[in-house]
């Protein structure tokens, strides 16, 4: 079984080759044509002598994401792509134009096993974990398509990333390699439903990123009917390990808030919230929950969104409304699939 080479750390890279015989440049050489350029293959790396390619290619390959499907809003800038993965897999990621640069939002497993009652990425459920390769190979083969420069990740497409902590700690620290595409730690987010050990073990990595959690609720009893991994680790402890993080960190934390009519966006709701979170460097991001067929969630209405956006404003909390982008390719929040999608 060969390995694949893009999937390594700078670190691992460097003791591979080394291994190999070979000076340590040469491990500086394929990173970059790993990861700088994002190589498909080992006969693109021309500095580097045919008899030694043949020899990487015979020990490893080099994972990539191939486009199956492009989807482009007409309502705004924004791309989805369906990729294929080497074994015929498939997950999606959305380009999202806004003034300061493209980003874009990567899946990070094929598939997902949280089961949140208003989101589509859980309904085929769970098959694998992407390789640190593979979440990078996301950018690469936006960045070739569209020909434009990534500045900004985040990690809120498929797939829950503190489920796949070891290699998405990889691909953060592999995008942010100087040798390859150098993108800032400050210029990533991270959203994750809440696996409290893992906030704990990214705390103590001591990345300057955004974490994000997804909320949803104010209380264990709205929030365990829509999200099942509240019955694991309840809405205390959630806010007990954003607390420590910000302590440990001196970075805001934010939540994601997705307003279901009738769900979790009454007056009570936004009080209870408000009162949870009081005195937290935290900000509250407000998504009127996206259509996906199967679950049949209705969105409040603007009304009650700014009612509860109020409340919050009114308690001391910060809080936007997020404006949707790219509903018309079914790329926005809760939308993305492993698997074709049919789009109206
Ligand atoms: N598993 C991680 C990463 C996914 S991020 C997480 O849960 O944070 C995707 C974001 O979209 C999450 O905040 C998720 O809760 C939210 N989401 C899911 N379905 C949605 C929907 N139908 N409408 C709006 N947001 C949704």
């Amino acid at each position: 079984m060969k390995k694949d080479i893009k999937s390594l750390s700078f670190e691992e890279l460097n003791l591979e080759i080394t291994a190999l015989g070979l000076p340590k440049f040469r491990a500086k050489q394929i990173f970059e044509w790993l990861h700088k350029y994002g190589a498909h293959s080992f006969d693109e790396m021309t500095n580097i002598s045919k008899d030694l390619r043949l020899k990487l290619s015979d020990i490893y390959f080099i994972s990539n994401c191939q486009i199956e499907q492009k989807y482009v809003s007409k309502m705004d800038d924004t791309v989805k792509y369906l990729f294929r993965l080497y074994d015929g897999e498939y997950v999606e990621s959305v380009i999202m134009k806004y003034k300061y640069g493209y980003t874009i939002c990567v899946s990070s497993q094929v598939g997902c096993k949280m089961g949140c009652t208003f989101c589509a990425s859980t309904l085929a459920g769970f098959k694998r974990n992407l390789e640190a390769g593979e979440i990078e190979s996301q950018l690469h083969s936006a960045q070739n398509d569209l020909d434009i420069r990534i500045s900004n990740i985040v990690l809120m497409g498929i797939g829950e990333p503190l489920d796949n902590y070891d290699n998405v700690i990889k691909f953060l620290y592999n995008v942010n390699n100087e040798n390859g595409l150098n993108i800032s730690m400050r210029n990533i987010t991270l959203s994750t439903c809440g696996i409290v050990p893992k906030i704990y073990d990214l705390m103590n990595e001591e990345l300057p990123i955004t974490l994000t959690i997804s909320l949803h609720a104010p209380n264990d009893v709205i929030r365990s009917r829509t999200m099942p991994v509240n019955n694991k680790w309840g809405i205390d402890e959630v806010i007990k390990a954003c607390k420590d993080y910000i302590k440990k960190t001196n970075r805001r934390v934010s939540f994601e808030y997705t307003l279901i009519n009738n769900v979790n966006d009454t007056y009570e709701c936004a009080k209870e919230l408000s009162d949870r979170l009081h005195g937290m460097l935290c900000h509250i991001n407000l998504i009127p929950v996206n259509d996906v067929a199967e679950r049949g969630n209705v969105k409040s209405s603007e009304q009650i969104m700014h009612r509860f956006s109020d409340v919050l404003k009114n308690n001391g909390i910060n809080a936007t409304i997020r404006r949707t982008l790219g509903s018309d390719i079914n790329a926005s929040c809760g939308q993305l699939r492993r698997k074709r999608n049919e789009v109206k």
